[in-house]
């Protein structure tokens, strides 16, 4: 098909630009250095990881991984990132959320470096990606939308722009990013009212709600860009996205498809946020 806004490609492309900055650092004796930190067993984290550890070697990132007991103390926890704040060879520090109970979010976030914040958890990276400052980090997920629609020369300039989701790891930040770029944006949730509606008047929408095919043809303005940020499992145990591609992807301008889509770049913007950090450090 056509139409489709291949994220392989888009990660493909990425990859081989950052390499190149990786050989220059390396040249000078830099090696960007990654570190994951995870606390207790989750299958969805595990796999992340495992993308992760991948792509960046691929890249020429040096990835750490630093696995934790489950019932560690919020203390220790603090005195882990404390540790790794200060090692010089650390560049970029991403924990896997979200983290056993005795250790708060809210609490802990304000103690990871914001210069090695590569996943923007610090408050301080969310309210530059909220003000639009430049310097901080943006979150991968919704960097990994952009880099989609910059790489097939899609401007949201003045585009009536509807996202359907409003947390602070997709919908929000996105949001924000987007009007940046001075997109004209509509943000939807559990509460709107005939989100139809809202939807189907969408030059580009975004899905990134949750729920498995929830957006319909008769949701989507013909010839709309869409792109499809949910990742659900259907009965069968195949992943699928918020969209319903089959339904959707013939009147659509662009689409994601999921797997393929959103989720096979956001590693890679990992990466590159985590060179970014590197040589700002350097
Ligand atoms: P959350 O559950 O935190 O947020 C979902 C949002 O969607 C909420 O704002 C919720 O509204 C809204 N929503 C849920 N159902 C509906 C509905 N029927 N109509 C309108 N709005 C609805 O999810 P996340 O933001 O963390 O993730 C969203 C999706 O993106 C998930 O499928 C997740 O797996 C995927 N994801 C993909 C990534 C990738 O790399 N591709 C990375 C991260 C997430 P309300 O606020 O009112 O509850």
């Amino acid at each position: 098909m056509g139409n489709i806004l291949n994220g392989k490609e888009v990660a493909e492309a990425l990859k081989q630009k950052l390499k190149v900055e990786v050989d220059e650092l390396r040249k000078k004796g830099v090696v960007p250095t990654l570190s994951i930190v995870i606390v207790g067993d989750r299958a969805d984290s595990a796999a992340y990881i495992k993308g992760a550890v991948k792509r960046c070697g691929e890249i020429g990132i040096e990835c750490n991984v630093t696995e934790l007991p489950q019932d560690l103390s919020q203390n220790e926890f603090i005195e882990v990132i404390h540790r790794q704040n200060a090692d010089k060879k650390i560049h970029g520090i991403m924990i896997m959320r979200p983290l056993p109970s005795q250790i708060s979010e809210d609490v802990v976030k304000y103690e990871i470096s914001p210069a090695k914040d590569v996943d923007c958890f610090n408050p301080i990276n969310v309210s530059k990606v909220m003000s639009g400052e430049e310097g901080g980090f943006a979150p991968c997920t919704p960097s990994a939308v952009m880099e989609i629609l910059h790489h097939y020369g899609i401007d949201p300039k003045g585009k009536k722009t509807v996202i359907v989701g409003r947390s602070m790891v997709v919908g929000r930040p996105l949001a924000m990013m987007l009007l940046k770029e001075n997109a004209t944006i509509t943000i939807c949730h559990t509460r709107t009212i005939n989100l139809a509606e809202e939807t189907s008047r969408a030059e580009i929408l975004i899905a990134a709600a949750g729920k498995i095919k929830m957006i319909k043809k008769d949701m989507v303005k013909e010839g709309a860009v869409v792109i499809d940020v949910g990742i659900n499992f259907d009965e069968n145990g195949r992943m699928c996205g918020d969209v319903d591609f089959d339904e959707v992807s013939p009147a659509a301008g662009m689409i994601t498809p999921v797997p393929g889509g959103v989720g096979a770049v956001t590693s890679t913007v990992l990466a590159k946020h985590v060179i970014e950090a590197c040589k700002m450090q350097s």
